[in-house]
């Protein structure tokens, strides 16, 4: 019989893990926290040069992410509104036109041909699926002969519906760009059933594409990665919680009738310190492609290993120009940019109430593997030209550049999300959630609303909580019946 230090294990100290440990020891379960960074946070990244903060990854707190608006307020965070105020620009398709409000609203100003009959099918297609976490199961509420059916749609690419089915050439330029900036992936490499799943998680095309009332509503004062450094200071102060940082986990073995052993070591500090940890659950809360560095013993089910093998990460570079002034906000310009001729595919204001003034953009998908064989003073270079087409010279000359291309951090793999090819949602897709036994499943790609954002994050964290939660008690009660 295993001695057990723990009720739980969580291995990785994002979002997802953090937020489960503390639903977990709200229910009075003890919890260590196993992170193979020496910071937490994951996916979020808060740099700090000289006095100000720089989010070089997750940042958007969206109008309807209620769990992580209800954190943050929770922890003493302050947010401020996503600046939108001036003309937008649409760089698509060859045409270059300047739009106010919503990217939603440009169809009812501009003729482009096709976008908005699209986007209203791709949105009926995500809402007619009867349910996010089991695509597959029950019957969609849709006209099959018009629309087809999740097992067609997760037959086919994006790239080969949207061919197929997206008239005109300006709609069929709108949703691959589309695609490729929710996601990171090129349209061809995607599931359309996987990408509906994402739609419909995300509350359809307006929600995730819009910043008021969407995905890009607000962002927090000095950095979203303090929604995870805050946390941890809170959890700290609970005897049943610990964490241990620069902790890799590489082994996770389980014994069905006693509980899991958790060997870790770090091979990062070049000190090879082993160390065993053991309780009665685990929740991997990683990336599934990054569960896959873990030795499973006994192997995990069939459905989870071939998951693990077809669930790539998305591949984005996140930059973020910095210049003395606003200067396009003197010209009229909100710097939301919508671009499918690059470097740069969507771009924003990422000026701060600390005075700062910069643009953040995003280069992705294709362009983002071929942009990273570039040395950083190319990147830079061609990003300023771009933006120097919109804005004027001004932009050619930042006071800073940062950037961060996410496929070479060594526990991510590449972002926002892992996302899945055709086939793969028919094949293996109960391999995302269903625990293996003693482990448990947690992180954004297994989210139910807002898969790939903060919020998703949350959300699994909360469902595996309770998943976990209930054995515990359970297992409890059994062992006091026996004795
Ligand atoms: C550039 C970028 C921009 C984004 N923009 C937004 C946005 O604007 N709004 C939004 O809501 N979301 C955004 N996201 C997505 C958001 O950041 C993520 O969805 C969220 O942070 C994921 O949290 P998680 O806990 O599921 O996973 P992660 O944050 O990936 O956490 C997993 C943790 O596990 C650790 N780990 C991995 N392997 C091991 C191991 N073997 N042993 C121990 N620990 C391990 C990792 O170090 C990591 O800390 C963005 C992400 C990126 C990168």
């Amino acid at each position: 019989m295993l001695e057990h230090t723990y009720d739980i294990i969580v291995v990785g100290g994002g979002l997802a893990g953090l937020y489960a440990s503390k639903k977990l020891i709200k229910e009075g379960h003890s919890v260590l926290v196993l992170e193979a960074r020496d910071r937490v946070g994951g996916r979020t990244l808060t740099e700090k040069h000289g006095d100000h903060y720089w989010d070089l990854g997750g940042q958007w707190v969206g109008g309807t992410h209620y769990l992580l608006q209800d954190l943050v307020k929770e922890l003493g965070l302050e947010m401020f509104d996503q600046y939108e105020e001036g003309d937008h620009i649409l760089d698509v398709n060859g045409k270059q036109i300047k739009y106010a409000g919503n990217i939603s609203n440009l169809n009812d100003k501009y003729s482009l041909d096709g976008v908005f009959e699209a986007i209203q099918k791709l949105d009926t297609m995500a809402f007619s699926l009867p349910s996010v976490s089991d695509p597959l199961s029950g019957k969609p509420n849709i006209d099959e002969k018009q629309y087809g059916n999740p097992k067609t749609w997760d037959s086919q690419t994006i790239a080969e519906w949207t061919s197929k089915n997206v008239k005109g050439d300006d709609g069929r330029a709108i949703i691959n760009w589309f695609a490729r900036v929710c996601l990171g992936q090129e349209p061809l490499e995607m599931s359309l059933l996987y990408f509906l799943v994402f739609l419909k998680a995300g509350e359809g095309y307006s929600r995730l594409a819009d910043i008021k009332g969407g995905a890009q509503e607000k962002r927090i004062v000095n950095g979203s990665q303090q929604v995870s450094t805050r946390l941890k200071e809170l959890l700290e102060k609970n005897k049943n919680f610990d964490i241990k940082l620069n902790s890799t986990v590489h082994r996770i073995e389980q014994h069905p009738t006693a509980g899991v052993s958790v060997t870790v070591w770090n091979d990062d500090l070049g000190v090879k310190d082993q160390r065993v940890y053991k309780a009665k659950y685990c929740i991997v809360a990683v990336p599934p492609t990054i569960s896959r560095k873990i030795d499973f013993y006994p192997l995990v089910s069939g459905a989870r290993d071939e998951l693990t093998q077809r669930m790539p990460m998305g591949c984005i570079i996140k930059v973020i120009v910095v210049y003395k002034n606003r200067f396009w906000r003197e010209k009229g310009f909100s710097a939301e940019v919508i671009s499918d001729t690059g470097p740069i595919f969507i771009c924003y204001d990422d000026s701060a109430p600390d005075g700062t003034s910069a643009i953040v953009g995003f280069i992705g998908a294709q362009a983002a593997r071929e942009w990273a064989t570039r040395t950083e003073a190319e990147r830079q270079s061609a990003i300023c030209k771009q933006y120097a087409r919109y804005w004027g010279e001004e932009a050619l000359h930042p006071i800073k550049y940062l950037e961060k291309d996410w496929r070479t951090e060594r526990h991510s793999g590449g972002c926002y999300v892992g996302l899945l090819g055709p086939g793969a949602i028919t094949a293996c897709h109960k391999g995302l959630r269903e625990p293996c036994g003693r482990i448990h499943w947690a992180g954004t790609e297994t989210a139910s609303k807002w898969i790939a954002y903060m919020e998703g994050a949350l959300e699994s964290g909360e469902r595996v909580a309770k998943e976990v939660s209930e054995r515990v008690y359970s297992s409890n009660d059994q062992l006091k019946s026996k004795l």
